[in-house]
């Protein structure tokens, strides 16, 4: 049983080489630390499939499934296929994930992760799964996207949320959760420090990203699901 006042990270790539060393080390430091629970995030079909592996091993990991909108340009029908398989297959799985579109470095083409971004909506309203999102300066376009397909039919979390207040309460309305990172402590970040101020911590999540987008005062380390409690604190 989970203690009430336990925190959730509810975003972390802890599969990589990065934690192959110290996996277990890393996750008692999180249960020390108060983090309950750790939804695992793949990125691509891959990594999804080591999320599922490691939430089977481990009691208090979950996954999410999903592509990356970085990788869009790479996806083929089997990609969608091994998805819906792990979801129907992986009694873990507690989201579609992450998904979205990535503006800031366009590693696909935006059309592309378009595309891939509405059909991974399509399959977790299919599925009755919430979807992960992200969205780096692309908000008009994921905006207008979940509404077009109704992705608030499931509803689901913007993760490493960098919207504006405003922002923040349209995807409220809309059925969403925004995620809350460790750069919330970053001492430039003011913006996201008046968008948790002004938003209902019942709607709020937070998460590490890990293994990046450490907080202070650990950044330029590599981050890791321990350090969530700093945000959450934050
Ligand atoms: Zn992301
Ligand atoms: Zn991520």
């Amino acid at each position: 049983m989970t203690p009430y006042n336990t925190l959730i990270d509810s975003h972390a790539h802890i599969y990589g080489p990065e934690f192959k060393d110290d996996f277990a080390d890393m996750l008692k430091r999180a249960e020390e630390a108060g983090v309950g629970e750790i939804i695992v995030v793949g990125t691509d079909v891959a990594t999804s499939r080591a999320a599922c592996e490691l939430a089977t091993r481990h009691e208090n990991l979950y996954c999410a499934v999903g592509i990356h909108p970085h990788d869009a340009a790479t996806v083929t029908e089997k990609c969608y296929e091994d998805i819906r398989h792990m979801v129907n297959s992986c009694t873990k799985v507690v989201a579609i994930g992450e998904i979205g579109l990535d503006f800031y470095r366009d590693r696909s083409p935006r059309h592309l992760q378009e595309e891939v971004f509405r059909r991974f909506i399509r399959l977790a309203r299919e599925v009755s799964l919430p979807v992960i999102i992200h969205d780096r300066d692309a908000h008009d376009r994921v905006m207008a996207i979940v509404m077009e397909e109704d992705a608030g039919a499931v509803g689901g979390v913007f993760h490493c949320f960098s919207g504006d207040l405003q922002m923040a309460s349209r995807c409220i309305d809309l059925g969403f959760h925004i995620s809350i990172p460790g750069t919330v402590t970053y001492p430039s970040n003011e913006n996201l420090r008046q968008v948790v101020q002004g938003t209902k911590i019942e709607k709020m999540l937070v998460e590490t990203d890990c293994p990046y987008l450490t907080p202070v005062p650990h950044r330029g380390k590599r981050n890791e699901p321990a350090y969530v409690s700093i945000t959450a604190a934050g």
